[in-house]
Formats: structure tokens, sequence, C-alpha cells
């Protein structure tokens, strides 16, 4: 029986540790299945792709409505791009909805609706890497497999007291969760689940709540009193600032210029403003020729991306010819019924021109 490095308790042990937690302390999500019950993989997947780099907390209101639109994977697999990408507005991340779409279409038109079971199997669909393929195999069909997002990161660097930092650290902290994944057949989507709940809510990022957990006894980051400062991180660049001018222009009939983005790129495929290119040198901005007389709103729209951070500046036009819009993927929309389908960004200009 292995033994975990520096704790005298053996794997099998403390992974009977925490699912006698996990099995008390489960957090209540709408994704989740009761004790006994077996869950749907449409379900699993659906909130796998939803909660990639986003919160429980804003994924449910989005994994709620998407159920009750498309309810089974053949029903959003029919659904129109538009409308899925209309209804992901606002959780970020775009390529997730265009491949969100075309892995249910996969799904529903080549596999007769079934999702596959294995981890390298999963792996094959759009949208679906390592991690994903991983929590889907071992949530959705109780397989074996070694579920790490940064959760599982976290408390794998703290109970083993890991000091190199992240990110060539990830490896490492694999291969220790490894240790406790690896053959395990009994109950996999549990562990998985209790290890991200674990991370989730009491191996916190700034003060983990150890007097709650349920490895303390044998955490070696505890017992040095170094949990805290753990993982350690490489210093990252700061983030480049960027700078673009974003458009409201309207016609005589109170409709609003929209305009469908490059399916390739940030926010590919979502509705938006126009907007002119975003750069670091606010210098080299243009206003698109198609605008005429852009008139500055002395307005600015702040927004953070992954990469950068945005600063748009509001211009009104009423002169926009409709030769002009051609071939360049704008269209004229009712502002109310196009507001709810865009991304944050846009809908941070968008309320404030018209509130
Ligand atoms: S004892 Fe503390 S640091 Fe260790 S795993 Fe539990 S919450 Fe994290």
């Amino acid at each position: 029986m292995k033994r975990s490095k520096k704790s005298n308790k053996t794997i099998c042990e403390l992974r009977g540790q925490l699912l006698g937690w996990y099995d008390s302390h489960a957090r209540d999500i709408p994704w989740r299945v009761r004790k006994g019950q077996v869950p749907d993989p449409y379900h699993v997947w659906l909130s796998e792709i939803m909660c990639q780099q986003t919160t429980v907390q804003a994924v449910k209101p989005y994994y709620e409505k998407f159920l009750s639109r498309w309810p089974s994977v053949q029903t959003l697999a029919a659904a129109p791009q538009e409308d899925v990408m209309a209804a992901w507005a606002g959780l970020g991340y775009y390529a997730r909805a265009r491949n969100l779409h075309k892995c249910a279409q996969i799904v529903a038109n080549e596999r007769g609706g079934v999702f596959p079971s294995t981890q390298n199997e999963l792996k094959k669909l759009p949208g679906i890497g390592d991690y994903t393929g991983a929590a889907i195999a071992a949530i959705a069909f109780n397989q074996p497999a070694t579920v790490v997002d940064g959760n599982v990161e976290r408390v794998m660097a703290r109970f083993f007291a890991v000091q190199e930092p992240l990110p060539a650290v990830k490896p490492k902290l694999k291969a220790l969760a490894a240790r406790f994944y690896e053959d395990f057949t009994d109950r996999p989507g549990d562990l998985a689940q209790g290890f991200m709940d674990l991370g989730a809510g009491i191996c916190i990022p700034k003060t983990p709540r150890c007097n709650l957990c349920p490895l303390q006894a044998d955490c070696q980051g505890h017992v040095q009193g170094i949990a805290a400062k753990l993982p350690h991180k490489t210093k990252t660049k700061a983030r480049p600032q960027k700078y673009g001018y974003i458009y409201w222009i309207t016609n005589d009939q109170e409709q609003v210029l929209f305009h469908r983005r490059p399916e390739k790129g940030l926010l590919g495929g979502m509705l938006g403003l126009p907007t002119t290119d975003w750069r670091e040198d606010k210098n080299t901005l243009n206003h698109p020729e198609y605008i005429e007389t852009p008139k500055p709103l002395n307005i600015h729209v702040h927004h953070t991306f992954t990469h950068f951070d945005l600063e748009l500046s509001l211009y009104e036009s009423a002169q926009v010819a409709n030769t002009a819009l051609k071939g360049r993927e704008l269209g004229w929309r009712s502002p109310s019924e196009a507001g709810e389908k865009l991304p944050s960004v846009f809908k941070k200009a968008y309320k404030l021109l018209i509130s």
C-alpha cells in the first residue's frame, strides 16, 4: 500500500478521509446528482465547459438557461449558432461557445447523441482538453482519471509542502495528485469533486481554513506553518494597456449599428458595437472610413481581459451610408433586442449609452 511521502497514512486512508468529508459537505450545485443517482453526461459536459476559467457562481444562471432552452444534446446541436452565441453573451471566453456547438453537432449527428466515456476519446471532441476530458470521464462515467485544476494544484502544493513555483511545477503537482486518483475505480467522480470542493471552499487561496479540513493532520504545509504562502508563483509581467474607439451609430428608425465579429480572434463570432483595432499606442488609432464625422462623447469604458487591459473611448455618429456597410458584417438592429446578446465589454458601453 503506497504511503504519502511525509505522512504516516496510506493514500488509501487519506482518500477515505476526503470522501467521508465530501459525503457530508459536498456543495449543492445544480449539475450535481444525489448519491445513488446516475449523472447525465450532457449535463456534466455542459457544466464542465462552462466552468473552464469561470466560477461556479457565474456559471449557475447560464447552465440553467441553456438546459431549459436546450434540454438535450440534440436540441443544442439543432440550434442556430447565433442563438447559442447570444445565450453565452456575458460568460466570456467565447471560443468555448463555438466549440460547444460544434461538439454538440458531432455527438448528436455522428455518435447518436452518446458522449464517449474515456478521457482519450473525449479529448478528440472540440473544446475538450486534458482537464475537461478527465473531469467528464470521472464524473459522468465513473472512470478513473487524474482530474487536476487550479484548486487541486493548490491542495497538492500545500499538502506535500512543494516549494517550487507555478507554472513550472505543474507536472510535479499532477504526478502527486495521480497518486490519489490512479487505479481508483470505486468513486473516481466523487474523489474529483471532493478535491474540487476542498480547494474551492476550504483550501482557499489566501487564508486556508485548515481547522475545517479533513486532511489537516497530515498536511505538511499546515504542519510547517507555510500553507498560506503556497503555491509559490513565478512573477508575471504587468498586463499591457490597450486603447480603442467604439461607436454608437443610429439611423432615423431608431436602430443602432451592430457588428458581427470575425469567427477567429477575441470575442470571435459575437455581436458587438463597431470598434477600431485595439492598440497599445493610442496615437495610431484611426476611425474607420465608413464612419463620417464621429463625435466624441467623452465617455470611456474599461475592461480587463486575461492578457490585457482595455480602454475604449465612445463616439457617436448618424452618418453612415447603407452602401458603406456591404461586406462588413455590419447591420442595423433594435438596441433593446441586440443589447442582451452582447459580451461584457460591449454591454458596459451599451448600458452607459442607453441609461
Ligand atoms: S490542512 Fe490547510 S493547507 Fe492543508 S490541505 Fe487542508 S486546508 Fe489546505
